[in-house]
Protein backbone atom coordinates (compact mmCIF):
# COMPACT_ATOMS: atom_id res chain seq x y z
CA UNK A 1 0.00 0.00 0.00
CA UNK A 2 1.54 3.51 -1.01
CA UNK A 3 1.86 5.83 1.48
CA UNK A 4 -0.35 8.64 2.21
CA UNK A 5 0.64 10.90 5.22
CA UNK A 6 -1.79 14.68 6.05
CA UNK A 7 -1.01 17.79 7.73
CA UNK A 8 -4.23 18.74 9.66
CA UNK A 9 -3.56 22.13 10.75
CA UNK A 10 -6.98 23.54 12.47
CA UNK A 11 -6.59 27.46 11.80
CA UNK A 12 -6.85 29.04 14.92
CA UNK A 13 -3.85 30.25 15.25
CA UNK A 14 0.05 31.49 13.48
CA UNK A 15 1.73 28.54 12.42
CA UNK A 16 4.76 27.98 15.02
CA UNK A 17 7.56 26.04 14.82
CA UNK A 18 6.53 22.77 16.00
CA UNK A 19 3.42 23.14 13.32
CA UNK A 20 6.18 23.65 10.97
CA UNK A 21 8.28 20.56 12.33
CA UNK A 22 5.23 18.63 11.72
CA UNK A 23 4.69 19.19 7.87
CA UNK A 24 7.99 19.02 6.93
CA UNK A 25 8.03 15.79 8.22
CA UNK A 26 4.72 14.82 6.78
CA UNK A 27 6.22 15.72 3.57
CA UNK A 28 9.07 14.90 3.59
CA UNK A 29 8.21 11.13 4.44
CA UNK A 30 5.92 11.02 1.85
CA UNK A 31 8.47 12.20 -0.62
CA UNK A 32 10.95 9.69 0.49
CA UNK A 33 8.59 7.14 0.38
CA UNK A 34 7.03 8.42 -3.06
CA UNK A 35 3.75 8.49 -1.18
CA UNK A 36 1.27 11.56 -1.19
CA UNK A 37 1.29 14.57 0.80
CA UNK A 38 -1.69 15.99 1.85
CA UNK A 39 -2.90 18.91 3.11
CA UNK A 40 -6.67 18.76 5.05
CA UNK A 41 -7.97 21.65 7.36
CA UNK A 42 -9.46 20.81 10.49
CA UNK A 43 -11.96 23.55 11.35
CA UNK A 44 -14.69 22.32 13.04
CA UNK A 45 -13.97 24.60 15.90
CA UNK A 46 -16.04 27.09 14.31
CA UNK A 47 -15.71 29.16 17.71
CA UNK A 48 -11.82 29.48 17.61
CA UNK A 49 -11.44 29.84 14.04
CA UNK A 50 -9.75 33.03 11.59
CA UNK A 51 -9.05 33.55 8.21
CA UNK A 52 -5.56 35.48 9.37
CA UNK A 53 -4.55 31.90 10.36
CA UNK A 54 -5.57 30.07 7.13
CA UNK A 55 -4.12 32.84 5.25
CA UNK A 56 -0.42 32.31 7.62
CA UNK A 57 -0.87 28.44 6.88
CA UNK A 58 -0.68 29.26 2.81
CA UNK A 59 2.40 31.66 3.41
CA UNK A 60 4.41 29.55 5.42
CA UNK A 61 3.99 26.28 3.38
CA UNK A 62 4.54 28.42 0.28
CA UNK A 63 7.86 30.44 1.34
CA UNK A 64 9.41 27.14 2.86
CA UNK A 65 8.41 25.93 -1.09
CA UNK A 66 6.03 22.83 0.48
CA UNK A 67 3.84 21.15 -2.17
CA UNK A 68 1.08 19.08 -1.42
CA UNK A 69 -0.25 16.51 -3.58
CA UNK A 70 -4.05 16.71 -2.09
CA UNK A 71 -5.80 19.19 -0.28
CA UNK A 72 -8.75 21.91 -0.64
CA UNK A 73 -7.71 23.33 -4.32
CA UNK A 74 -6.34 20.14 -5.16
CA UNK A 75 -8.68 17.07 -5.48
CA UNK A 76 -6.81 13.97 -5.32
CA UNK A 77 -10.39 12.10 -5.48
CA UNK A 78 -10.57 12.00 -1.72
CA UNK A 79 -12.13 15.44 -1.11
CA UNK A 80 -13.48 18.28 0.35
CA UNK A 81 -10.38 18.66 2.44
CA UNK A 82 -11.68 21.39 4.52
CA UNK A 83 -13.50 19.49 7.48
CA UNK A 84 -16.65 21.95 8.25
CA UNK A 85 -17.51 20.64 4.37
CA UNK A 86 -17.75 16.83 5.34
CA UNK A 87 -20.43 17.33 7.85
CA UNK A 88 -22.44 14.39 6.21
CA UNK A 89 -19.67 12.27 6.74
CA UNK A 90 -18.92 12.51 10.39
CA UNK A 91 -23.56 12.54 10.96
CA UNK A 92 -23.48 8.90 8.64
CA UNK A 93 -20.28 7.52 10.53
CA UNK A 94 -21.57 8.52 13.95
CA UNK A 95 -25.10 7.27 13.31
CA UNK A 96 -23.80 3.91 12.21
CA UNK A 97 -21.44 3.90 15.93
CA UNK A 98 -25.49 4.55 17.42
CA UNK A 99 -27.41 1.64 15.33
CA UNK A 100 -24.29 -0.74 16.42
CA UNK A 101 -25.05 0.25 19.36
CA UNK A 102 -21.48 1.38 20.45
CA UNK A 103 -22.81 5.41 20.98
CA UNK A 104 -25.46 6.97 21.92
CA UNK A 105 -27.38 10.01 22.11
CA UNK A 106 -27.31 12.31 24.76
CA UNK A 107 -29.70 14.63 25.99
CA UNK A 108 -28.51 16.41 29.22
CA UNK A 109 -28.89 19.96 29.21
CA UNK A 110 -26.04 22.83 29.47
CA UNK A 111 -27.81 23.25 33.15
CA UNK A 112 -27.46 19.65 33.76
CA UNK A 113 -23.70 19.28 32.47
CA UNK A 114 -22.98 22.09 34.55
CA UNK A 115 -24.47 20.89 38.22
CA UNK A 116 -22.65 17.50 37.79
CA UNK A 117 -19.27 19.98 37.34
CA UNK A 118 -20.73 21.71 40.36
CA UNK A 119 -21.09 18.49 42.60
CA UNK A 120 -17.59 16.97 40.81
CA UNK A 121 -15.68 19.89 42.22
CA UNK A 122 -17.21 19.86 45.17
CA UNK A 123 -16.87 16.29 46.26
CA UNK A 124 -13.05 16.82 44.48
CA UNK A 125 -13.70 13.99 41.75
CA UNK A 126 -12.12 14.37 38.43
CA UNK A 127 -14.63 15.80 35.84
CA UNK A 128 -16.16 13.80 33.73
CA UNK A 129 -19.41 12.64 32.12
CA UNK A 130 -21.86 10.20 34.45
CA UNK A 131 -23.38 8.13 31.26
CA UNK A 132 -26.57 9.45 32.55
CA UNK A 133 -28.05 8.96 29.15
CA UNK A 134 -26.30 5.51 28.16
CA UNK A 135 -29.36 3.65 29.35
CA UNK A 136 -32.37 5.79 28.21
CA UNK A 137 -34.98 3.76 26.93
CA UNK A 138 -35.41 3.46 23.66
CA UNK A 139 -39.41 5.00 23.87
CA UNK A 140 -37.81 7.80 26.13
CA UNK A 141 -34.85 8.92 23.07
CA UNK A 142 -38.00 8.42 21.43
CA UNK A 143 -39.84 10.98 23.06
CA UNK A 144 -37.21 13.33 22.94
CA UNK A 145 -36.62 13.21 20.16
CA UNK A 146 -39.89 13.84 18.80
CA UNK A 147 -40.24 16.94 20.59
CA UNK A 148 -36.86 18.11 19.06
CA UNK A 149 -34.60 18.14 21.93
CA UNK A 150 -30.94 18.87 20.89
CA UNK A 151 -28.35 16.30 21.81
CA UNK A 152 -24.88 15.48 21.35
CA UNK A 153 -23.80 12.03 20.01
CA UNK A 154 -21.34 10.40 22.82
CA UNK A 155 -18.98 7.31 22.47
CA UNK A 156 -19.28 4.42 24.78
CA UNK A 157 -16.21 3.82 26.41
CA UNK A 158 -15.59 0.28 27.63
CA UNK A 159 -15.45 0.38 31.80
CA UNK A 160 -12.12 -1.45 32.34
CA UNK A 161 -9.10 -2.79 30.22
CA UNK A 162 -6.48 -1.50 28.77
CA UNK A 163 -5.88 0.13 24.88
CA UNK A 164 -2.73 -0.19 23.62
CA UNK A 165 -1.25 0.83 20.20
CA UNK A 166 2.15 0.57 18.79
CA UNK A 167 3.79 3.89 18.21
CA UNK A 168 6.48 4.07 15.09
CA UNK A 169 8.84 6.22 17.06
CA UNK A 170 8.57 5.64 20.74
CA UNK A 171 7.35 1.37 20.82
CA UNK A 172 4.21 0.40 22.46
CA UNK A 173 2.04 2.74 24.59
CA UNK A 174 -0.73 1.14 26.73
CA UNK A 175 -3.38 3.47 28.95
CA UNK A 176 -6.22 2.08 31.01
CA UNK A 177 -9.88 2.61 29.92
CA UNK A 178 -10.28 3.80 33.24
CA UNK A 179 -8.11 7.11 32.30
CA UNK A 180 -10.07 7.77 29.00
CA UNK A 181 -12.81 10.61 30.18
CA UNK A 182 -15.77 8.93 30.02
CA UNK A 183 -17.71 8.34 27.03
CA UNK A 184 -16.61 11.62 25.08
CA UNK A 185 -18.65 13.76 22.53
CA UNK A 186 -18.31 12.43 19.01
CA UNK A 187 -20.79 14.46 17.39
CA UNK A 188 -22.06 18.20 18.69
CA UNK A 189 -25.76 19.59 18.99
CA UNK A 190 -25.46 21.79 16.14
CA UNK A 191 -24.04 19.23 13.67
CA UNK A 192 -20.20 19.89 13.99
CA UNK A 193 -18.13 16.38 14.90
CA UNK A 194 -15.20 16.80 17.92
CA UNK A 195 -11.70 16.86 16.78
CA UNK A 196 -11.67 13.03 17.57
CA UNK A 197 -14.71 11.85 15.34
CA UNK A 198 -13.27 14.02 12.64
CA UNK A 199 -9.59 13.08 12.71
CA UNK A 200 -10.51 9.42 12.75
CA UNK A 201 -12.80 9.04 10.03
CA UNK A 202 -11.39 11.42 7.64
CA UNK A 203 -7.88 9.58 7.92
CA UNK A 204 -10.03 6.01 7.56
CA UNK A 205 -11.84 7.66 4.59
CA UNK A 206 -8.50 9.69 2.98
CA UNK A 207 -6.62 6.22 4.01
CA UNK A 208 -4.18 7.58 5.64
CA UNK A 209 -0.80 5.56 6.25
CA UNK A 210 0.91 7.45 8.86
CA UNK A 211 -0.14 10.34 11.07
CA UNK A 212 2.93 12.38 12.21
CA UNK A 213 1.71 14.39 15.44
CA UNK A 214 3.61 16.39 18.21
CA UNK A 215 3.50 14.52 21.92
CA UNK A 216 1.51 16.38 23.39
CA UNK A 217 -1.28 14.00 20.99
CA UNK A 218 -0.58 11.13 22.70
CA UNK A 219 -3.35 11.36 25.56
CA UNK A 220 -5.96 11.64 22.57
CA UNK A 221 -4.39 8.19 21.19
CA UNK A 222 -5.56 5.44 23.06
CA UNK A 223 -9.24 7.25 22.35
CA UNK A 224 -9.13 7.00 18.72
CA UNK A 225 -7.62 3.40 19.03
CA UNK A 226 -10.98 3.09 20.54
CA UNK A 227 -13.00 4.63 17.70
CA UNK A 228 -11.46 2.72 15.02
CA UNK A 229 -12.03 -0.85 16.86
CA UNK A 230 -15.48 0.41 16.97
CA UNK A 231 -15.81 1.34 13.18
CA UNK A 232 -13.97 -2.02 12.65
CA UNK A 233 -11.17 -0.32 11.15
CA UNK A 234 -7.52 -0.60 11.03
CA UNK A 235 -5.54 2.44 12.07
CA UNK A 236 -2.92 4.18 10.92
CA UNK A 237 0.45 4.11 12.33
CA UNK A 238 0.99 6.34 14.67
CA UNK A 239 4.71 8.65 14.62
CA UNK A 240 4.31 10.78 17.96
CA UNK A 241 7.04 13.46 17.56
CA UNK A 242 9.47 14.92 20.07
CA UNK A 243 8.54 17.76 21.83
CA UNK A 244 10.71 20.97 21.11
CA UNK A 245 12.24 22.76 23.75
CA UNK A 246 14.51 25.37 24.76
CA UNK A 247 18.03 25.59 26.19
CA UNK A 248 16.79 25.50 29.35
CA UNK A 249 14.95 22.19 28.68
CA UNK A 250 11.53 23.73 29.01
CA UNK A 251 9.10 23.77 26.12
CA UNK A 252 10.09 26.15 23.95
CA UNK A 253 7.53 29.26 24.11
CA UNK A 254 7.88 33.08 23.69
CA UNK A 255 9.81 33.48 26.51
CA UNK A 256 13.03 32.03 24.53
CA UNK A 257 12.23 34.61 21.58
CA UNK A 258 9.75 33.78 18.70
CA UNK A 259 8.27 30.92 17.83
CA UNK A 260 6.02 31.77 14.69
CA UNK A 261 7.25 31.00 11.57
CA UNK A 262 6.16 34.11 9.85
CA UNK A 263 8.41 35.76 12.57
CA UNK A 264 11.32 34.50 11.13
CA UNK A 265 9.91 35.25 7.81
CA UNK A 266 10.09 38.95 8.50
CA UNK A 267 12.88 39.07 9.75
CA UNK A 268 14.68 37.70 7.09
CA UNK A 269 15.91 34.24 7.37
CA UNK A 270 16.02 32.23 4.47
CA UNK A 271 13.65 29.49 3.86
CA UNK A 272 15.96 26.64 2.63
CA UNK A 273 17.89 27.57 6.01
CA UNK A 274 14.67 26.99 8.43
CA UNK A 275 13.91 23.63 6.37
CA UNK A 276 17.26 22.70 6.80
CA UNK A 277 17.41 23.34 11.07
CA UNK A 278 13.96 22.60 11.29
CA UNK A 279 14.37 19.50 10.14
CA UNK A 280 16.85 18.56 12.49
CA UNK A 281 14.47 18.92 15.03
CA UNK A 282 14.33 15.47 16.19
CA UNK A 283 15.63 13.16 12.43
CA UNK A 284 18.93 13.12 11.81
CA UNK A 285 20.83 11.38 9.04
CA UNK A 286 23.98 10.43 10.51
CA UNK A 287 25.53 12.20 13.98
CA UNK A 288 27.77 14.71 11.91
CA UNK A 289 26.06 15.89 8.42
CA UNK A 290 24.13 19.28 8.84
CA UNK A 291 23.76 20.33 5.86
CA UNK A 292 20.92 19.15 3.15
CA UNK A 293 19.33 21.22 0.82
CA UNK A 294 15.29 20.31 0.12
CA UNK A 295 16.49 17.80 -2.81
CA UNK A 296 18.53 15.51 -0.64
CA UNK A 297 15.54 15.86 2.15
CA UNK A 298 13.36 14.42 -0.36
CA UNK A 299 15.82 11.10 -0.81
CA UNK A 300 17.19 10.83 2.54
CA UNK A 301 14.58 11.52 5.43
CA UNK A 302 13.36 7.88 7.08
CA UNK A 303 11.11 7.26 9.43
CA UNK A 304 13.50 5.39 11.13
CA UNK A 305 16.13 8.32 12.17
CA UNK A 306 13.26 10.21 13.96
CA UNK A 307 14.47 10.61 17.26
CA UNK A 308 12.14 10.08 20.70
CA UNK A 309 14.20 12.19 23.12
CA UNK A 310 13.22 16.06 22.89
CA UNK A 311 15.01 18.49 20.67
CA UNK A 312 16.41 21.38 21.95
CA UNK A 313 16.08 24.47 19.52
CA UNK A 314 19.04 26.43 19.31
CA UNK A 315 18.66 30.28 18.40
CA UNK A 316 22.01 30.77 17.93
CA UNK A 317 22.81 27.98 15.77
CA UNK A 318 19.90 28.64 13.26
CA UNK A 319 21.28 32.18 13.23
CA UNK A 320 24.86 30.61 12.11
CA UNK A 321 22.65 28.44 9.48
CA UNK A 322 21.14 31.24 7.77
CA UNK A 323 24.54 32.75 7.72
CA UNK A 324 26.09 29.78 5.73
CA UNK A 325 23.16 29.97 3.44
CA UNK A 326 23.37 33.58 2.79
CA UNK A 327 27.40 32.86 1.48
CA UNK A 328 26.20 30.24 -0.45
CA UNK A 329 23.36 31.77 -2.50
CA UNK A 330 23.28 33.42 -5.48
CA UNK A 331 24.25 37.36 -4.16
CA UNK A 332 21.51 38.70 -6.98
CA UNK A 333 19.02 36.97 -4.90
CA UNK A 334 19.95 38.20 -1.57
CA UNK A 335 20.64 42.07 -3.01
CA UNK A 336 16.80 41.38 -4.35
CA UNK A 337 15.73 40.06 -0.76
CA UNK A 338 17.25 43.45 0.77
CA UNK A 339 16.58 46.24 -1.48
CA UNK A 340 13.15 46.42 -1.16
CA UNK A 341 13.91 46.88 3.22
CA UNK A 342 16.32 49.61 2.22
CA UNK A 343 13.55 51.13 -0.52
CA UNK A 344 11.06 50.85 2.88
CA UNK A 345 13.58 52.43 4.81
CA UNK A 346 14.25 55.38 2.71
CA UNK A 347 17.80 54.56 2.34
CA UNK A 348 17.34 53.95 -1.54
CA UNK A 349 15.11 55.99 -3.92
CA UNK A 350 11.76 54.18 -4.96
CA UNK A 351 12.34 52.64 -7.23
CA UNK A 352 16.63 52.85 -6.91
CA UNK A 353 18.11 54.80 -9.29
CA UNK A 354 21.22 52.80 -11.51
CA UNK A 355 23.62 54.14 -9.67
CA UNK A 356 22.15 53.51 -6.09
CA UNK A 357 21.82 49.61 -8.05
CA UNK A 358 25.66 49.65 -9.24
CA UNK A 359 26.43 50.59 -5.38
CA UNK A 360 24.68 48.15 -4.30
CA UNK A 361 26.02 45.08 -6.35
CA UNK A 362 29.75 47.01 -6.10
CA UNK A 363 28.95 46.52 -1.94
CA UNK A 364 28.10 43.44 -2.10
CA UNK A 365 31.54 41.90 -0.66
CA UNK A 366 30.63 44.30 2.40
CA UNK A 367 27.95 42.54 3.94
CA UNK A 368 28.31 38.63 2.04
CA UNK A 369 29.98 37.34 5.02
CA UNK A 370 28.71 39.66 7.45
CA UNK A 371 24.72 38.58 7.13
CA UNK A 372 22.95 36.58 9.53
CA UNK A 373 19.76 37.43 8.73
CA UNK A 374 18.64 39.64 5.26
CA UNK A 375 17.10 42.42 7.68
CA UNK A 376 21.03 42.86 8.58
CA UNK A 377 22.14 44.52 5.57
CA UNK A 378 20.06 48.07 5.62
CA UNK A 379 21.74 48.87 8.78
CA UNK A 380 25.22 47.69 7.33
CA UNK A 381 24.86 49.29 4.08
CA UNK A 382 23.23 52.73 5.11
CA UNK A 383 26.39 55.12 5.68
CA UNK A 384 26.79 54.64 1.67
CA UNK A 385 23.64 55.76 0.43
CA UNK A 386 23.13 58.46 3.09
CA UNK A 387 24.80 60.68 5.57
CA UNK A 388 25.79 60.02 9.05
CA UNK A 389 24.33 61.67 12.16
CA UNK A 390 26.71 61.49 14.65
CA UNK A 391 24.20 60.57 17.56
CA UNK A 392 27.13 59.63 20.50
CA UNK A 393 30.09 61.55 19.13
CA UNK A 394 32.15 59.65 22.21
CA UNK A 395 32.06 56.59 20.08
CA UNK A 396 34.70 58.31 18.26
CA UNK A 397 36.92 58.41 21.29
CA UNK A 398 39.23 55.13 21.86
CA UNK A 399 39.68 53.66 25.67
CA UNK A 400 42.22 55.17 27.61
CA UNK A 401 42.26 58.55 24.70
CA UNK A 402 40.32 61.98 25.32
CA UNK A 403 38.66 64.22 22.88
CA UNK A 404 41.87 65.91 22.19
CA UNK A 405 43.65 62.88 21.19
CA UNK A 406 40.79 61.60 19.15
CA UNK A 407 41.09 65.02 17.27
CA UNK A 408 44.82 64.67 16.83
CA UNK A 409 44.31 61.09 15.17
CA UNK A 410 41.72 62.39 13.13
CA UNK A 411 43.54 64.79 11.61
CA UNK A 412 46.82 62.72 11.47
CA UNK A 413 44.40 60.37 8.80
CA UNK A 414 43.73 63.25 6.69
CA UNK A 415 46.83 63.46 4.61
CA UNK A 416 46.89 59.52 4.78
CA UNK A 417 43.59 59.90 2.58
CA UNK A 418 44.80 62.01 0.20
CA UNK A 419 45.28 59.86 -2.71
CA UNK A 420 44.32 56.91 -0.83
CA UNK A 421 42.38 55.62 -4.41
CA UNK A 422 45.42 55.12 -5.92
CA UNK A 423 46.90 52.69 -3.82
CA UNK A 424 46.49 49.10 -2.50
CA UNK A 425 45.07 48.26 0.65
CA UNK A 426 48.22 46.65 1.95
CA UNK A 427 50.13 49.97 0.71
CA UNK A 428 47.56 51.92 2.98
CA UNK A 429 47.40 49.96 5.57
CA UNK A 430 51.23 50.46 6.11
CA UNK A 431 50.30 54.04 5.76
CA UNK A 432 48.27 54.13 8.80
CA UNK A 433 50.67 51.63 10.43
CA UNK A 434 53.40 54.78 10.25
CA UNK A 435 50.96 57.26 11.50
CA UNK A 436 49.89 55.57 14.27
CA UNK A 437 53.58 54.88 15.41
CA UNK A 438 54.29 58.32 15.18
CA UNK A 439 51.19 59.26 16.93
CA UNK A 440 52.24 56.83 19.67
CA UNK A 441 48.76 55.32 19.50
CA UNK A 442 47.95 51.49 18.36
CA UNK A 443 46.49 50.95 15.22
CA UNK A 444 43.27 50.46 16.39
CA UNK A 445 43.19 53.33 18.35
CA UNK A 446 43.37 55.46 14.30
CA UNK A 447 40.83 53.11 13.06
CA UNK A 448 38.08 53.37 15.54
CA UNK A 449 37.46 57.23 14.98
CA UNK A 450 38.27 56.68 11.00
CA UNK A 451 35.41 54.19 11.81
CA UNK A 452 32.49 56.03 13.36
CA UNK A 453 33.43 59.15 11.24
CA UNK A 454 32.74 56.72 8.53
CA UNK A 455 30.02 54.75 9.23
CA UNK A 456 28.41 56.73 12.23
CA UNK A 457 29.10 53.84 14.29
CA UNK A 458 31.51 51.20 15.76
CA UNK A 459 30.22 48.24 13.95
CA UNK A 460 31.24 48.49 10.71
CA UNK A 461 32.16 46.18 7.41
CA UNK A 462 35.66 46.45 6.11
CA UNK A 463 36.81 49.79 6.68
CA UNK A 464 39.53 50.33 3.63
CA UNK A 465 36.55 48.58 0.98
CA UNK A 466 34.10 50.82 3.08
CA UNK A 467 36.75 54.59 2.18
CA UNK A 468 36.93 52.86 -1.39
CA UNK A 469 33.16 52.64 -2.07
CA UNK A 470 32.15 55.91 -0.51
CA UNK A 471 34.77 57.65 -2.51
CA UNK A 472 37.89 59.94 -0.49
CA UNK A 473 36.22 63.22 -0.85
CA UNK A 474 33.17 61.94 0.90
CA UNK A 475 35.33 60.03 3.64
CA UNK A 476 37.35 63.04 3.81
CA UNK A 477 33.89 65.00 4.52
CA UNK A 478 33.15 63.41 7.05
CA UNK A 479 36.25 63.00 8.77
CA UNK A 480 36.02 66.84 9.20
CA UNK A 481 32.23 67.15 10.32
CA UNK A 482 33.37 64.61 13.15
CA UNK A 483 36.16 66.94 13.92
CA UNK A 484 34.10 70.22 14.29
CA UNK A 485 31.73 68.01 16.88
CA UNK A 486 34.15 66.58 18.85
N1 LIG B 1 -6.06 19.59 14.01
C1 LIG B 1 -5.06 19.02 14.88
C2 LIG B 1 -4.05 20.11 15.16
O1 LIG B 1 -4.40 21.23 15.14
C3 LIG B 1 -4.45 17.81 14.26
C4 LIG B 1 -3.83 16.84 15.18
C5 LIG B 1 -3.53 15.56 14.43
O2 LIG B 1 -2.60 15.61 13.62
O3 LIG B 1 -4.23 14.60 14.60
O4 LIG B 1 -2.89 19.92 15.39
ZN1 LIG C 1 -26.82 12.84 28.81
Amino acid sequence: MSVRVRYAPSPTGLQHLGSVRTFLFDYFFARAMGGKFLLRIEDTDQSRYNDESLQDLYDTLNWLGIEWDEGPDRDGGYGPYIQSQRLDHYKKYAEKLIEEGKAYRCFCTPERMEQLREEQKESKQDYGYDRHCRHLSPGETQRLLDEGTPYVVRLKIPDEGEVSFHDEILGDISRLVKDISPDPVMLKSDGFPTYHLACVVDDHLMEITHVFRGQEWIPSTPLHIIMYEAFGWEPPKFCHLPLIMGQDGKKLSKRHGSTFAREFRLMGYLPEAMVNYIVMLGWSFDDTREFFSHDELTELFSLEKISKSPAVFDYKKLEWFNGQYIRQADPERIQSLYIPLMVAEGILSDPPTEGELQLIKDSYGLVQERLKVINDAPGLLRFLFQDVEYADVDQAVPKKMDREGTKTVLKGCLDVLSGFEGRTDEENEELFRQRAEELEVKLGQVLQPLRVALTGTTVSPPMFESIRLLGEAKTVERVNRLLALL
